[in-house]
């Protein structure tokens, strides 16, 4: 019984004809800000370096991914397997409504809930090199080769700060070999060219390489404009790069992923100014009941151990009136149980945003602002405009790798790398209502 237990619990890694599984050697690379509409668009499919990448690449053209649309989700639930709602890290910032965090994001790896790659592949004795992928804030000792992603400041005074977080000496001797001080606000360039000398110089068996230069480009221009394409076309010459690298060595794929598309948003929500006015949160005491944790277009609401009962009637009727095309998601509501299941196991309420009316968690002056505009993400995942994409450089001719969800990158890197790793509720497995 126990035995038959063990078969059920790991995903089978490719077995060779003879012997153990022989290990591989896999990079992913997450380029944030991927939106599928590029692979579609005649801008990018004119880019010479892309015709070419394409031709070579198992693509993954239309990838949903978490609830919410958001980057720390969407990399948590590569690194688990799971929804948010498992993982449990549900939002880039901690619920904090009076930010004592001074502006904190969801940094920390203790906040994930389940076995994440990087204690798996510790506990098999593979080595992984990290370079900065989102909430990897935790003991150096955990991954072989680490630079976590960290921002609290600029300058010197950070690199400090990014020295001691990271795997001892690391820091120091990639600045040393390629001239990079690697920080938050290091360039997608610096960010490859010390990937490039830790791939070489350390050979991990697993690299996680993160470029945040696309999404900082879309979230102040748009996507689809003309600077994401030259961007674009840099970071496509960038995988040549290290495909011609890797060529000659046989055990090594690049698996290309991504977090969420984009939107423009017209109008923008304050959804706590109602709690406020309803006596939830009181500013003066700086105590709170209950808080919408925003996240985009969608919203939870978090009860903060309150010994008040939460009167829903009121605060639907208040939102839905100040705020339009904003609905007010509760028990009984169709979309109820697949936010539960995906985005907040215990949520009482949520708040769902279909059109392009942003939610933001700040106590502003007014609940709505009309001519409020950008461009962002955080919508439901099923939209066309929230989805993302993957492409897989590999040389084995059947990888059995699909890749339909996020979460499914967790997966596909087990594969790869010839990893037993855990099977964990999946969110492109989990129940969907229509
Ligand atoms: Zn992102």
């Amino acid at each position: 019984m126990r035995f038959a237990l063990v078969c059920v619990l790991f995903i089978a890694a490719p077995v060779a004809a003879k012997g153990p599984p022989k290990a591989r050697r896999v990079i992913v690379w997450s380029i944030d800000g991927f939106a599928a509409g590029y692979l579609k668009h005649p801008e990018f499919r004119r880019l010479p370096v892309w015709q070419r990448l394409l031709k070579n690449a198992q693509v993954f053209e239309s990838v949903e991914t978490t609830y919410p649309a958001v980057t720390y989700p969407a990399h948590t639930a590569m690194v688990t397997g799971r929804p948010a709602a498992a993982h449990t890290l549900r939002s880039n910032h901690p619920v904090d409504p009076f930010n004592l965090s001074k502006g904190g994001w969801t940094w920390f790896l203790q906040d994930v809930a389940g076995k994440t790659i990087w204690d798996i592949a510790r506990t098999q004795n593979r080595r992984v090199a990290n370079l900065m992928w989102p909430v990897t804030m935790t003991e150096t000792g955990r991954i072989r080769y680490h630079i976590p992603q960290f921002d609290r400041a600029k300058g010197p005074e950070e690199i400090k700060l990014m020295r001691v977080l990271s795997t001892p000496g690391l820091h120091r001797e990639i600045e040393k070999k390629t001239g990079v001080a690697l920080s938050e606000y290091s360039s997608d360039a610096d960010r490859f060219k010390a990937a490039l000398y830790l791939w070489q110089s350390k050979k991990p068996d697993i690299m996680y390489l993160y470029q945040p230069g696309l999404d900082s480009l879309e979230h102040a221009k748009g996507a689809y404009a003309a600077e994401a394409f030259d961007h674009l076309a840099k970071l496509g010459t960038e995988i040549e790069t290290m495909l011609k690298l890797i060529r000659k060595a046989h055990d090594t794929s690049i698996l290309i992923v991504s977090d969420h598309g984009f939107m423009t948003y017209k109008g923008k929500c304050y959804p706590n100014v109602i709690l406020q006015k309803l006596g939830y949160i009181d500013l003066a005491k700086k105590t709170w009941d209950y808080w919408f944790d925003t996240a985009g277009g969608i919203a939870r609401l978090v009860d903060n151990s309150s010994q008040f009962e939460f009167d829903h009637a009121a605060v639907k009727k208040e939102i839905e009136t100040a705020c339009p095309t904003i609905a007010y998601v509760h028990k009984g509501h169709a979309d109820f149980s697949l936010l539960r299941t995906e985005y907040s196991g215990d949520a009482e309420a949520f708040l769902v945003s279909r059109e392009r009316v942003i939610l933001n968690a700040a106590i502003a002056s007014e609940i709505f602002d009309a001519e409020a505009t950008g461009h962002t993400h955080g919508f439901l995942p099923e939209r066309e405009d929230m989805k993302t994409v993957a492409l897989l450089f590999t040389p084995q001719k059947k990888t059995g790798v699909r890749i339909k969800n996020v979460a499914d990158v967790f997966r596909a890197t087990c594969r790869l790398a010839a990893l037993k790793c855990p099977v964990q509720k999946s969110a492109a497995t989990a129940k969907k209502t229509p």
